[in-house]
């Protein structure tokens, strides 16, 4: 029975790996976890066992495993995550911002392997190597010392929040390579998809909930109880613990919604319950259905450091917003963004450390359409005192601020600094999206990211994957467009330069100067308005570095506006899309300069956020 069934896995592994790219392709779990630990509340001290599960699915012999062991980042003042972060060096000189995962034994077939630790990576060297479409297990013992939470994983008080906290395997690739970077600032994740089986022994009083379902709870003599856990097809397995969580439930779709909110902000219920209302419908029916039937979204207790986090199954909230007025919608623009990454980052699941847009840049865009069909194109973000801010005022402001410093597509590491990866992962990149929408259509975007999300889901996508099902979709050679808004810095930018305008007997003959000041060529509309209020569409395909527009009218001109749809969401200077006759503000102007003054604390402040 065992020979056979060992075939039938092989056969399966040989079938995931021919058809890695394909929409047909069975799931089959790569990394799978068993894990019991014990946790010290007073020590802060996490005591675990774990078993890895590994399938080499590479072509390649595999003589070394490489491991994550992303709590090291916390182990000194001097680790790579600290050295590239500009403010956690002096705080990190404090003993209780430290922590730590020690590995105590590895064992495979019940004999000890010989391992090495680098900081945040590990090597595990095998007496053998291993085949493709073999497996491993592997026996690990582990001590994780929890810092006092700076970002993801740790303690405050009584509160513990575990995100990417336990050994865990890094991504073989298919032609061998392993993905196993260490874990740099502002880095985030890549895991394979597995099952995990996590048993969790606490001290009673605590309210827990995690990724997947809880299967069995039992209560231990000494005063403390067992909690186990099972997921699918997922990547990480993170849990959230306090004693004073208040639990409310919904069920959106056919998914459980569980909160748990801490007891000051029970009053956001209601208002986080709509939106993930808004955001699970809107993903369910625009892409695909969530694989799971529950979803847990935390209150964390952290302050504005802690942030939002997306995990598996599970978000989490900042609490430190004080109550916003129902037209100042941050809370709703952080769920909903976090909600939606349960598509991109934890369905679909793109290499977020070396192509990060994947998932940050897909869940901004997502997050901005919703934000758009639920609260209005103008003031969806704020709408106060005749002030209305959008999203994608935002996302434009922040890009216009630094529209050069780095490509979209590069290792997050390689950014100049946090601020660059913010604003190009995030804000850049979905207004490629937004653009790329705004030439072929929104039918075709729909049908694009649907075909996208239910070609890759669970398969780790790479940027040539989603070009080409674009490509696919559109039946378009989109290559030059992804090649200079992804791997470049180019920009783009069309201005009105002058306007001239002679009456000749009654018809007045007007030239409009366009110019082209950046690299990137789009087709361009125009719109001239004449005193008598007609107006007169025209087009520029874009490529001179100037054009002359020639034209006879009755009426004398009064304006002339380059893109007057907005649909270059990417125009690197908007200021000098206008031209009038006459003294005349053009709104766009007036809409960017009244702004300005507190936009650059709020976008700094989203920027660190998400
Ligand atoms: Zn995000």
């Amino acid at each position: 029975m065992k020979r056979n069934f060992r075939l039938i896995k092989i056969f399966l592994i040989f079938l995931f790996i021919l058809s890695s790219s394909n929409a047909w392709a069975n799931y089959l779990p790569v990394a799978s976890y068993k894990i019991d630990i014990r946790l010290d509340d007073k020590e802060k001290i996490i005591y675990g066992q774990e078993k890895i599960f590994f399938l080499n699915i590479s072509e390649k012999n595999i003589d070394t495993l490489y491991l994550h062991l992303y709590a090291n980042a916390f182990s000194s003042d001097s680790t790579i995550f600290v050295r590239e972060s500009k403010s956690l060096k002096k705080m990190m000189q404090k003993e209780e911002y430290r922590g730590y995962l020690k590995i105590k034994t590895v064992k495979a077939f019940s004999k000890e392997l010989s391992w090495d630790v680098d900081e945040t990576r590990m090597m595990i060297f095998l007496f053998e190597p291993l085949k493709p479409g073999r497996d491993i297990e592997l026996s690990l013992e582990f001590e994780l010392k929890l810092p006092q939470i700076i970002s993801r994983m740790g303690y405050d008080k009584d509160n513990f929040i575990l995100s990417e906290w336990f050994p865990k395997m890094a991504v073989l690739e298919k032609e061998g390579t392993w993905k196993d970077f260490p874990y740099h600032y502002f880095t985030e994740f890549f895991s394979d998809f597995g099952t995990y089986d996590v048993s969790i022994t606490l001290p009673l009083k605590y309210i827990i909930d995690g990724t997947g379902y809880i299967v069995a709870e039992k209560k231990n003599p000494d005063s403390t109880k067992t909690v186990t856990f099972k997921a699918e097809k997922v990547h990480d397995f993170a849990w959230c613990a306090s004693p004073d969580f208040r639990i409310r439930k919904t069920n959106i779709d056919g998914v459980e919604v569980v909160f748990l909110l801490l007891p000051g902000d029970l009053y956001k219920y209601q208002r986080w319950a709509e939106a993930a209302e808004v955001a699970l419908k809107y993903c369910n029916s625009h892409f695909g259905r969530y694989p799971y039937s529950k979803l847990v979204i935390v209150d964390s207790y952290i302050g504005l450091v802690g942030m939002a986090i997306e995990c598996p199954m599970l978000i989490t909230m900042p609490p430190k917003i004080p109550f916003l007025p129902e037209n100042i919608r941050l809370d709703e623009e952080i769920l909903i963004h976090e909600l939606v990454h349960q598509w991109w980052y934890g369905v679909v699941a793109s290499d977020e450390a070396e192509e990060a847009w994947l998932d940050e840049g897909f869940t901004t865009y997502t997050t901005r359409k919703i934000m758009e069909k639920e609260y209005g194109e103008k003031g969806n973000l704020l709408d106060l005192w005749g002030v209305k801010i959008s999203d994608q005022n935002l996302a434009k402001w922040v890009y216009l601020k630094y529209p050069k410093l780095d490509p979209i597509f590069k290792p997050s590491w390689e950014f100049v600094n946090s601020t660059s990866y913010g604003v190009n992962v995030y804000y850049k990149a979905s207004l490629v999206l937004e653009l790329l929408e705004n030439i072929i259509g929104e039918e075709k975007m729909d049908t694009l990211l649907k075909e996208y999300y239910n070609r890759y889901q669970f398969k780790h996508p790479k940027t040539d994957d989603f070009i080409k099902v674009a490509e696919k979709v559109t039946g378009q050679k989109l290559d030059s467009f992804f090649k200079e808004w992804l791997f470049e810095t180019k920009t783009c930018d069309y201005e009105v330069r002058k306007i001239k305008s002679e009456k000749k007997e009654k018809i007045y003959q007007t030239t409009v100067e366009l110019r082209r000041n950046g690299d990137i060529i789009m087709p361009v509309e125009i719109l001239i308005e004449l005193e008598n209020g007609e107006k007169i569409k025209e087009k520029w395909d874009g490529k001179d570095k100037w054009f002359e527009l020639k034209l006879e009218t009755k009426a004398k001109i009064r304006s002339a506006i380059l893109d007057p749809e907005n649909k270059i969401v990417l125009d690197a200077n908007v200021n000098n899309n206008g031209l009038s006759t006459k003294p005349y503000r053009w709104p766009v102007f007036k809409l960017f300069s009244n702004y300005l003054f507190w936009m650059e604390s709020v976008i700094q402040w989203m920027i660190d956020f998400f």
